[in-house]
């Protein structure tokens, strides 16, 4: 393989990866400790990256969301190269994808890795009551932090807690949640534990499904 080159047109990398997420950064870096002469092309539009199993441990209370965002720039390995944009399409008859702007990028090899869109309006009400009337989860960097509070200041009176479906986005990270809680002390905690049976509402997996959706 040769490095980046003129393509008629536009420009012609090694690889393109679509995504500067877990996937893609891990991609990069795992292709470049192999072959440090590829010439790797990252499409991101975002200029932060997040740790999202971290948000399990946000909620319990465990990790500051804080600490689960990092400069995109950071964790981009040294060699690749870093695009701050976005595909709007993929061109596969002409090893090309397309970008926001209309500009087309050549490759040799496409790696796409633009994580899962969720859709939280699949669950009627959901959008307007989350982050607030007790309503929250996990798998937001803005909510992570609010699911801690709701625990701290827990009184009684019923918490529920839902569970994924296998086929969606790391769908054990409920379970985590539900033995983190319990693992920890204080009095929202003893609270808390005395409520096992509220963290097995299986009756929610059915709407959830809906929630996730592909890119
Ligand atoms: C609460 C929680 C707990 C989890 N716990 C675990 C765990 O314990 N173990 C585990 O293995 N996994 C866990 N996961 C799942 C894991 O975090 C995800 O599978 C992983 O982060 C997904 O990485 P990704 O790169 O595919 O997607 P993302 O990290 O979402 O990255 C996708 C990237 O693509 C970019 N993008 C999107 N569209 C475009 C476009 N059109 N053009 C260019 N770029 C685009 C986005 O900006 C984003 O940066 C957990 C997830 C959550 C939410």
């Amino acid at each position: 393989m040769s490095n980046k080159s003129a393509k008629a047109g536009g420009e012609l990398h090694d690889v393109v990866i679509v995504g500067g997420g877990a996937a893609g950064i891990a991609t990069a870096a795992s292709v470049l400790a192999r072959r440090p002469d590829l010439d790797i092309l990252v499409v991101e539009p975002q200029t932060k990256h997040y740790y999202q199993p971290g948000w399990t441990f946000v909620g319990g209370g465990v990790f500051t969301a804080a600490s689960t965002e990092r400069d995109e720039e950071s964790v981009m390995p040294r060699r690749a190269h870093w695009l701050k944009s976005a595909v709007a399409a993929f061109a596969p008859e002409a090893n090309e994808v397309i970008l926001d702007n209309g500009e087309r990028i050549g490759y040799r090899v496409l790696v796409a890795a633009p994580g899962i869109k969720l859709d939280w309006g699949a669950v009627e009400g959901l959008p307007e009551t989350l982050g607030k009337n007790g309503v929250t989860s996990n798998y937001r960097f803005d909510l992570a932090p609010y699911t801690w509070r709701l625990v701290q200041e827990f009184r009684g009176g019923g918490a529920r807690s839902s569970r994924n479906p296998p086929c969606q986005s790391n769908a054990p990270a409920p379970h985590r949640r539900r033995f983190i809680f319990p693992a920890m002390s204080g009095s929202a905690m003893e609270r808390l534990k005395k409520q096992p049976s509220s963290f097995t509402t299986r009756a929610v997996c059915s709407s959830e499904s809906r929630i996730m959706s592909r890119r």
